[in-house]
């Protein structure tokens, strides 16, 4: 292994910025990639450490991917529901009369207005 740019010690310390294109120049890659061509040691052990990685990136890409449990689902549909039982609904109308005269016509003009107001009565409060 004497024939090796850097010792098996170096290239090990290096095997994680390799994997994960971390190294600062591509001259590091070469003296790496040549390191590994010419060691069997430190290839083996570069090609458990990515497996090592990219089984990790599948674990935490699967358990960031997990479904909410249906527990949680139904206590969500379950307050929403209580919620829409507790909450009333009231219209309110406003009549307006207005009685105008213009050239000597009278007109009685009438408005109503609606106000809608929704109510939530939240339990506990
Ligand atoms: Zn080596």
């Amino acid at each position: 292994m004497s024939n090796h740019l850097i010792p098996c010690s170096d290239a090990a310390a290096s095997i994680v910025l390799f994997i994960d294109h971390e190294l600062s120049s591509p001259e590091q890659y070469q003296i790496l990639e040549l390191h590994f061509a010419e060691c069997q040691p430190c290839l083996a052990l570069m090609e458990h450490e990515r497996a090592t990685i990219s089984l990790m990136q599948n674990l935490l890409r699967n358990s960031c991917n997990e479904a909410a449990p249906i527990e949680l689902l139904h206590n969500i549909q379950a307050t929403i529901n209580t919620l829409a039982a507790n909450t009333a609904t009231a219209f309110f109308s406003q009549t307006t009369i207005t009685e105008f005269t213009f050239d000597g016509t009278t007109s009685i003009e009438i408005t109503q207005e609606f106000t809608q107001e929704i109510r939530h009565e939240f339990p506990g409060e």
